[in-house]
């Protein structure tokens, strides 16, 4: 079947198939270049293997759950959105979220993800208790930070290539309410966002929309947005009784192709400027429910069709801290004057971090999102240039075309993991279009 990640692109021929047991997995990984894939919510090619993709919808059962402690021990293909529904109304919510709920614990693993509190609270990874995971030999192999450390060190941001993930001990965090208390405020420059972060190392969330086709003055104008989870007593009245309750919600559905020239540089140019004056008039601090303030792109279905039939790519660097401001200043200042806007740049402070393999490191990431087209393509290697110059690296579950000579002088770590990968004879049981690509 044609299969390819949330951006649509690249889109490959591959043989898929969804085991529902142990045994029968064993069976697949046993013909090599296997790669495990969870809900397909990477933007590119690391979750697609031609030979051997192997979905894991089945494995997806809760197991048990620890009220005192919030450990949850689950199956790697539960979905994200399914453990909230079960424990938010108990009190708990994942203790680190991306932006979207449609993501699998095995997914979320594999990529270390982050959100909005990493400079806080770090990512995914340090909750983890442990993992099960089929290795290449054939054995289901427990590891956590104490028991086969280099495996689970090297699995957590591992992008499934040490093996698959069975099931995992996640750690969720208490929450007051299932609400949060959100402080928006409108930074005039990049300069000022930054500084409005460095000021908001305490907030739990933080992040700012930018609006990326402003320059001179105004480069980086943005909205920082911080968070916190609201206390019951604060929930707006008709919810106080019940704070974990939720409002009904509609959702937007967007079930064709939108045509190309819906979305040039006019339509992002007057998106971002009504986005940006609506934000800077809204009041100041606002109570919003959980779903809006975490998941915002959930409630429309099917948005990645909004680029249009060639699919979408994600450009996501992190630049470390010392040369983030000169470094976000040259990549802002390459997507103007390509006039190559995108609807949704996301700029959020890291905090420090220091893994085998993961992507965050102590910063500022920036996410865009770019059509599919000739000359996107060319400006997002312009944008990995200036990255490469200003020591930063790429997030590799949101890459779907990055160069193999980009990718390794980007990671030095990358030539560890190789290695790693070829002493536990797992490069030939595990690879993915993107580990080929990349040449890890
Ligand atoms: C709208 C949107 C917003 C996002 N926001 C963020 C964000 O804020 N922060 C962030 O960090 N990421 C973000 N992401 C990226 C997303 O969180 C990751 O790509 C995540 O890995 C997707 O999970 P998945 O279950 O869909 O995995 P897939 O896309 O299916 O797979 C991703 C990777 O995980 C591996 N994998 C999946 N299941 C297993 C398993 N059982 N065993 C071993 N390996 C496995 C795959 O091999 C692949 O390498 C976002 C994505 C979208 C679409």
């Amino acid at each position: 079947m044609k299969l390819s990640g949330w951006g649509r692109y690249p889109t490959i021929d591959a043989q898929v198939t969804a085991p529902r047991s142990t045994d029968e997995l064993a069976n697949l990984v046993k013909e090599g270049s296997a790669i495990a894939r969870g809900n397909g919510r990477a933007y590119g090619d690391s979750a697609v293997s031609p030979t051997n993709t192997i979905h894991m919808k089945h494995f997806n059962r809760m197991l048990a759950f620890d009220e005192e402690s919030g450990q949850l021990v689950a199956e790697a293909g539960v979905l994200l959105a399914d453990v909230i529904e079960a424990f938010l109304p108990r009190g708990w919510f994942p203790s680190v979220t991306p932006g979207t709920k449609f993501v699998t614990l095995g997914g979320m693993i594999a990529a270390d993800v982050h959100g909005k509190n990493h400079h806080k609270d770090g990512s995914f990874g340090s909750y983890v208790d442990w993992i099960d995971i089929f290795t290449a030999d054939g054995t289901v192999q427990r590891c956590s930070q104490t028991e086969n450390t280099e495996l689970f060190e090297w699995t957590i941001g591992g992008m499934g290539l040490t093996g698959v993930i069975l099931r995992a001990a996640i750690r969720l965090r208490p929450v007051t309410s299932a609400w949060i208390e959100q402080t928006t405020l409108a930074a005039d420059n990049i300069t000022h966002a930054i500084e409005l972060f460095e000021n908001s190392l305490d907030a739990t969330y933080s992040v700012a929309w930018i609006d990326c086709l402003q320059t001179g003055e105004e480069l980086g104008r943005s909205l920082v947005m911080l968070g916190e989870h609201a206390q019951a007593t604060s929930v707006p009245l008709r919810y106080r009784k019940q704070p974990f309750q939720m409002p009904a919600k509609r959702k937007l559905n967007i079930p064709v192709d939108v045509p190309g020239w819906v979305l040039n540089s006019f339509s992002v140019r007057a998106f971002n400027a009504l986005y940006y004056w609506n934000g800077k008039r809204r009041p100041k601090r606002q109570i919003v429910d959980w779903d809006s303030y975490f998941y915002p792109l959930d409630s429309v279905l099917g948005w990645n069709k909004i680029y249009g039939p060639h699919g979408f790519a994600q450009f996501q660097c992190v630049i470390p801290l010392s040369q983030a401001e000169d470094g976000l200043t040259e990549l802002l200042a390459a997507i103007a004057s390509a006039g190559a806007g995108s609807f949704l740049a996301v700029l959020k402070r890291f905090g420090a971090q220091e893994s085998r393999f993961s992507f965050p490191m102590e910063g500022y990431t920036l996410a865009l999102d770019f059509p599919v087209n000739r000359k996107s393509l060319a400006l997002m290697n312009e944008l990995d240039s200036i990255t490469l110059q200003h020591n930063g690296r790429f997030y590799l579950a949101k890459d779907s075309r990055m160069q193999r000579d980009v990718f390794l002088q980007s990671d030095r770590r990358a030539e560890d993991y190789s290695k790693y990968r070829r002493d536990e004879s797992v490069s030939a049981a595990y690879s993915s279009a993107q580990s080929e690509r990349l040449g890890l």
